[in-house]
């Protein structure tokens, strides 16, 4: 079994004693083995590069010692990366276990978890084929039509006699056919992209007659120098044949005649690097590394005193985060590898525990790890953690760009920061022993990866914080199913906050029911007449109200009211829902978008119909029902904005915004003290959904929401619409009674045979044509189905179309894999990968997700 794709036979001797496994950074399930020549030496953790079919890639060294079957020698590796190695041995243990658990190639694993972009990049090198070669050998010498050793059948042939006889002699110049291989046979290779600029036409030319190949190649990244520039001396008075290039630069470096930042000046002057080296060599500026720090992604900072203990807050804690933090604290001393589920309500002060908790983490001389979901990393989160940890804080979010990821990577890896405070990816922050990984609002969905490789990043906190027996906490306010049942059968230790700090309350809410309302009104709204009258009353207080409305966009979508048909997305199977601001037709989904039509396509009538609303419609609604009101909205397609989200929270939090409508992004874990009604219009949206999470979310939801209000003094209030005013996830949210929805949500669970009580994994075959997508499915049914019958405790739902049953183009086919044991449930995962390895079916043509998050 040849597991190296890149190997050749050979001698039996010298095996083993100098091959390594390593992970190669591509999509490749397993790992390879290659050979260190001896000159080098490598150790488990360093970054490589390696030979991989014709190119090269990057690879991460796993471990010594590794073995090939008879007949089958290594390739060696092509240089060594790194001085030391980049991964400590318990996150190569980490990454392992992550690429086992989801099934996920073991190089994108490790591609996830480091930065590695820094160290090489991926560059396509052009050079010439042979056929390429042959051509320029023809069209040089004034030679026979047809070189010999030509086949004379080879398309190219055909290619190479037009050239001949369309192009003269003179046709030898920039911009030619024959100009562009002859380049090529001059410099060996140049990169595609300077080929392309300089050739447009005849790069593509050459490339269709084959005559040249493209290599992917991994390049070494050079850091960029950023150079003081300097005018040496005066200038002379006239000076000689300056180009105007020369002149625009010595007049950007202006009367102080010297630029800190040479990028800069490159940017006044038109420039680039090469005009600023030409100008250095004539001697008429200099050129030095610039002593400008590099921007860091922190602020300047330094904690007020030496002690972590002097650094804290001046809050009293309330009794029961007082016991919290003893709690947690004792499990961190112990040294041990816990895990604590804190279910605290909201407002129950959580982010104080957590600090004092990273105050005593650090005062032992352990690191801790905080992850938040993405939307709650806002300033005011970050500037908490700064106040406390200063510049022992690094952040790690999805808004760095790359520059500040590697700084903050390094500075981790180096030990110079020691509180990590990030988004999902950060659970791979290189920090050495690490005493305590916490989970933020560890219910969210955004902990999810939904791309390979599929993590969730709260369980791998768990696995994580076992290998560096570390203390996990989980905290929420609306636990996972998951989460919460574990705590139940013992194997997390559950603590809990059941009030609010300073004796706040609970919001009180009240359920609109609109079926009544529709009955006494008979016009369907989006706002009822006593959520109306309830924000008049705010107004008149000043007080501030908080809309929840969970889907954007203008109206869900547009139906036709002569045949029904409603407009749906060319790439997915679902409706496009229709935007004001754009006036076009948007795919949520893909982001395909279309013109809004004047007639249906279908029957040409003309009476469309707009469905539903979004958010967008809604915040005009509120507009004009409250003209003197200042209403803002927030969502996706606002956020989008540069800097829109961070200036309306910040508007928001001070007052200068009345009614702020919204997703479930205002719903998340913000802390908005002037806040004290909080409406929700459809609150029902979410239970349509076919997915078995569908009540779990809207609980969650619609208990955050509440949980938004009343967190300053003035008690708050919540109004929910809804068409289902007795359906239990609705009913048990209004009274706040999360037991009660476990336990009535779990009977479900169990009753289907759903998470917690079994472990779920979702398989989909997917195709840009169905009979793709069904050739596909047909193997894994070979595969899976008889199965179920000798592994006891597997259930196999399916093969059936997937709820969207086409999505970005492809069709896609599910099966749904129960099962009791979870670690037995990614075996077969893992055996079902094999399996559809070795029948040849792309690793794009099928999706595997193991503990999936939603299942459409
Ligand atoms: P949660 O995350 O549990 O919803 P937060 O951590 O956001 O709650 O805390 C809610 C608010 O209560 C914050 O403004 C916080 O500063 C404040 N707070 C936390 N602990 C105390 C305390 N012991 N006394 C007074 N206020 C507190
Ligand atoms: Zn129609
Ligand atoms: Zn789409």
């Amino acid at each position: 079994m040849d597991r190296n794709p890149s190997s050749t036979k050979s001698t039996p001797e010298a095996r083993r004693a100098n091959l390594v496994e390593i992970a190669v950074m591509a999509a490749i399930r397993n790992t390879l083995t290659y050979l260190v020549p001896d000159s080098f030496t490598v150790q488990p953790g360093q970054r490589v590069q390696v030979p991989l079919s014709t190119r090269r890639a990057t690879g991460i060294v796993l471990r010594a010692g590794s073995t090939l079957p008879p007949g089958i020698e290594a390739r060696p590796i092509v240089r060594v990366l790194d001085t030391e190695p980049v991964l400590t041995p318990e996150m190569l243990e980490l990454g392992l276990w992550v690429a086992d658990y989801y099934v996920a190639p073991i190089g994108e694993v490790f591609r996830a978890m480091l930065p590695l972009r820094s160290a090489t990049r991926r560059a396509r090198l052009v050079r010439l084929s042979e056929l390429g070669r042959r051509t320029l050998g023809t069209q040089s010498d004034a030679a026979p039509d047809v070189a010999p050793g030509f086949s004379p059948a080879h398309a190219a042939l055909k290619g190479g006699a037009t050239m001949r006889a369309t192009m003269p002699e003179s046709a030898a110049i920039q911009g030619g056919v024959t100009a562009l291989l002859a380049y090529l046979a001059k410099r060996g290779s140049a990169s595609l992209q300077a080929l392309r600029q300089k050739f447009p036409e005849a790069f593509l030319e050459a490339l269709k007659e084959k005559w040249l190949v493209v290599d992917e190649v991994e390049r070494e990244r050079t850091q960029r120098q950023v150079y003081a520039v300097r005018v040496a001396g005066p200038v002379p008075e006239k000076p000689l044949r300056l180009s105007p290039v020369a002149k625009r630069i010595l007049e950007a470096l202006g009367a102080e005649g010297m630029a800190e930042d040479h990028r800069e000046l490159l940017h006044t002057a038109r420039a680039d690097l090469a005009a600023l080296r030409r100008l250095s060599a004539s001697g008429l500026i200099t050129l030095e590394p610039s002593r400008a720090e590099r921007r860091s992604a922190l602020p300047e900072f330094s904690p007020s005193g030496n002690s972590w203990a002097e650094a804290d807050s001046s809050l009293v804690l309330t009794s029961a985060q007082k016991a919290a933090v003893e709690d947690l604290s004792k499990q961190l001393e112990s040294g041990q590898f816990q895990t604590v589920l804190l279910h605290g309500v909201t407002g129950s002060g959580k982010t104080e525990i957590y600090l004092r908790l990273i105050a005593r983490c650090l005062e032992l001389g352990r690191t801790a790890l905080m992850l938040v979901p993405e939307i709650a990393l806002t300033p005011s989160a970050q500037a908490q953690f700064l106040a406390r940890f200063g510049r022992n804080v690094a952040l790690l979010h999805s808004a760095l760009s790359e520059n500040e990821r590697h700084e903050e990577w390094w500075r981790i890896r180096r030990g110079e920061a020691k509180v990590v405070l990030g988004t999902r990816s950060a659970i791979f922050a290189p920090l050495s022993n690490l005493g305590v990984v916490i989970i933020d609002e560890e219910h969210d969905t955004s902990y999810k990866q939904e791309e390979t490789p599929r993590y969730n990043g709260r369980d791998v906190a768990v696995v994580r914080a076992r290998l560096a027996r570390a203390l996990a906490v989980l905290g929420s306010a609306t636990p996972s199913l998951e989460s919460y049942w574990n705590a139940r059968e013992g194997k997390y230790r559950l603590a809990t906050l059941p009030e609010r700090v300073e004796g706040r309350k609970l919001a009180d809410v009240e359920i609109i029911d609109m079926r009544q309302e529709f009955r006494e009104t008979h016009t369907q709204v989006p706002v009822s007449r006593r959520l109306h009258q309830e924000i008049e009353t705010q107004l008149a207080k000043c007080q501030q109200t908080m809309i929840l409305l969970n889907r954007r966009g203008y109206s869900w979508f547009l139906l036709c009211r002569s045949c029904g048909q409603t407009e749906r997305c060319v790439n997915c199977s679902i409706s496009l829902t229709y935007h004001r601001r754009e006036h076009r037709l948007i795919c949520h989904y893909c982001g395909y978008s279309a013109p809004v039509p004047a007639r249906c396509p279908n029957c040409d009538s003309q009476h469309l119909y707009y469905v539903g609303e979004g958010t967008e419609k809604v915040e005009r609604k509120f507009a004009e029902l409250f003209p003197s009101a200042r209403v803002a909205r927030l969502d996706r397609d606002v956020a989008r904005r540069q800097g829109q989200f961070q200036h309306l929270l910040d508007e928001f939090r001070r007052g200068k915004i009345d009614i702020l409508v919204g997703t479930q992004m205002i719903a998340k874990g913000h802390d908005f003290p002037g806040v004290t009604l909080v409406g929700v219009v459809s609150a029902d949206i979410g239970l349509g959904m076919p997915d078995f999470r569908s009540a779990e979310r809207t609980f969650q939801l619609l208990t955050q929401a509440a949980g938004r209000a009343g967190r300053g003094e003035i008690p708050g209030r919540v109004l929910v619409q809804t068409f289902y005013p007795d359906h239990y996830a609705i009913r048990l949210a209004a009274e706040q009674n999360y037991e009660a929805f476990f336990d009535k949500e779990m009977r479900f669970r169990r009753m289907m045979h759903y998470p917690p009580v079994t472990a779920l994994a979702n398989v989909i075959a997917q195709g840009s044509k169905l009979e793709q997508a069904a050739q596909v499915a047909k193997h894994v049914g070979s595969f899976l189905i008889p199965l179920e019958k000798q592994i006891e405790g597997l259930k196999i739902l399916g093969p059936t179309p997937a709820p969207l049953a086409k999505l970005e183009g492809r069709f896609r086919i599910q099966f749904l894999l129960k099962c009791a044991s979870r670690a037995r449930l990614s075996s077969i995962l893992q055996r079902l990968a094999d399996y559809t390895d070795q029948q040849g079916i792309p690793q794009r043509s099928l999706m595997i997700d193991m503990d999936p998050a939603n299942i459409m």
